[in-house]
């Protein structure tokens, strides 16, 4: 078979190149092997430029794709990353985590005529490398200074979309943040298998280089309250994520007999940064681990668990492998990897002997028809329920807001304790203060905290400029 890219047939089929799952399972380094010049060449060039750019409606920032593909299959790879960065304020990081099989990928035409989809995030975050090694990445310089400042709340990827473009604006922004460290999920969550945390901290450098002032350690509504940061900015932007774990309802539950997800994640992120040791608490080896959730945190916890050396890493899951909210790509990952999963099987109870947990007893579920126009309910399976035995029992079963935005009382939230906001403005019920990202959408995605933050600043950026010609007026 042969494609047709710039007048020019190639024939080359899809080529993703990933470590082995027994090299994978020795060390927290990314999985995928990055391409040489002429492999991201050679995939950029799988694109038909089919006319209709599904690809890049499926993409939450609308990246301009087919333009930087056959930029990048013409050899002209700064001119492609220029592209690149036009739309997105991180596209190395969209590369590498976005679950693309769900996005770009999954709507190329390719898929269609039997071919599998362009490498199009292996491509995106090529770039990004190529772009940081050979100087390629602009430096923040705003082309003029103004007055007015703009307080962030929370440093993850929708505070520091925001912050890229508030500061390109010359606005003066603070970032706030409780953890010592910026990048948010992207540091403490995200483990390094999916994305090393050099990747993200020369984004956080590439702020503080372009003046983005950076006060961590610091929890709003604990040690600063959001009226002081009120006053002391312009406007403030509420980026801070939503982070209250959703808890296991089981008999046999007690408070220490579960570890949550996030500070399992955490924790290893912190070793790998050389900032923690070994606690006993949050460490595998040598046991037998269950994680309870089907979402791309539990996929990052049992794949932890592996590189950890535990001797069984299970996956269990209500539902099955469909209806599951986690990337697929994951998921054969996570098999690869050695996991088992037990699909369709929810937990009943903790079994325990003493305050140690020793295992999980389940329901075996199964699928009911669907309704019309309605999702496949689960129900249990009478008399099949089963037991699978644990030494350490991981709860991944999503996150809500804190109650943070619930001590603001003129602040509107939504039902789930999201932050309200008007659509297309991001402002919310408080003058002057507006949101972005998982606070706004709930747990998503980074591409879309990416998005959000961008058109945050978009919408600051007018509200600042509006308010300043009223005022001058
Ligand atoms: P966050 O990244 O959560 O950042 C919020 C920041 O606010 C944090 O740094 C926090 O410390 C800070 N903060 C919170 N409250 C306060 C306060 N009161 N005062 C000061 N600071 C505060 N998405 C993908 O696209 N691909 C993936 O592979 C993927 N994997 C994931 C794996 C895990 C384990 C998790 C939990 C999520 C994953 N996601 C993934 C989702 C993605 O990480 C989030 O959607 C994204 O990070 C949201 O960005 P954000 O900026 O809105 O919030
Ligand atoms: Fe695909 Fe994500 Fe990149 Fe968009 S940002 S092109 S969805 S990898």
């Amino acid at each position: 078979k042969t494609l047709k890219q710039g007048g020019t047939f190639v024939v080359e089929p899809r080529r993703l190149s990933k470590a082995t799952a027994e090299l994978r399972a020795r060390g927290f380094g990314e999985i995928t092997i990055p391409p040489s010049t002429e492999t991201a060449e050679k995939q950029a060039s799988r694109c038909t430029d089919c006319g209709v750019p599904f690809c890049q409606n499926a993409c939450p920032l609308q990246n301009n794709i087919p333009d930087w593909l056959r930029l990048s299959a013409e050899n002209e790879p700064r001119e492609a990353w220029r592209v690149a960065s036009l739309t997105s304020t991180m596209p190395e990081i969209c590369g590498r985590i976005c679950p693309q099989d769900r996005l770009c990928e999954g709507a190329c035409t390719l898929n269609q005529s039997g071919w599998d989809a362009v490498t199009i995030g292996s491509v995106e975050a090529w770039l990004g490398d190529q772009a940081f090694a050979n100087g390629w990445v602009e430096p923040i310089r705003p082309a003029a200074e103004r007055g007015e400042s703009v307080g962030v709340v929370g440093a993850g990827p929708a505070g520091m979309a925001a912050a890229d473009r508030l500061r390109s604006e010359g606005y003066q922004v603070t970032v706030y943040d409780r953890h010592d460290r910026a990048g948010g999920l992207l540091i403490y969550g995200i483990p390094g298998f999916k994305l090393e945390k050099h990747v993200v901290q020369r984004r956080v450098d590439r702020l503080i280089d372009g003046g983005v002032q950076f006060v961590l350690g610091c929890e709003i509504g604990k040690d600063v309250t959001l009226a002081e940061l009120r006053e002391r900015h312009d406007v403030v932007l509420l980026a801070m994520g939503v982070y209250q774990p959703r808890i296991l309802s089981a008999p046999g539950r007690g408070p220490d007999s579960t570890v949550a997800a996030l500070s399992y994640l955490t924790h290893q992120n912190r070793r790998d940064l050389g900032d923690a040791e070994e606690d006993g608490w949050h460490e595998a080896r040598g046991k037998r681990v269950v994680v309870i959730g089907g979402g791309d945190t539990a996929m990052d916890c049992v794949r932890t668990a592996v590189r950890q050396g535990a001797a069984s890493v299970t996956c269990l899951y209500r539902r099955d492998r469909e209806n599951m909210p986690g990337s697929a790509r994951e998921v054969v990952n996570a098999e690869e990897e050695g996991v088992v999963f037990e699909w369709l099987g929810a937990p009943k109870a903790l079994l325990s002997q003493g305050d140690r947990v020793t295992g999980v007893r389940a329901a075996r579920m199964q699928l009911t028809e669907a309704a019309p126009g309605q999702r496949r309910d689960i129900v249990p399976v009478p008399g099949a329920d089963f037991d699978i035995p644990a030494d350490i029992v991981i709860e991944a079963l999503g996150f809500s807001p804190e109650p943070f935005a619930a001590h603001e009382p003129d602040l509107r939230l939504r039902d789930d304790g999201t932050i309200k906001v008007g659509s297309v403005s991001f402002a919310t019920s408080l003058p002057g203060v507006f949101a972005a990202g998982d606070a706004v959408r709930g747990a998503s995605l980074v591409v879309w905290a990416v998005r959000e933050g961008q058109d945050a600043a978009a919408e600051i950026d007018r509200y600042l400029k509006t308010r300043t010609e009223e005022v001058a007026a």
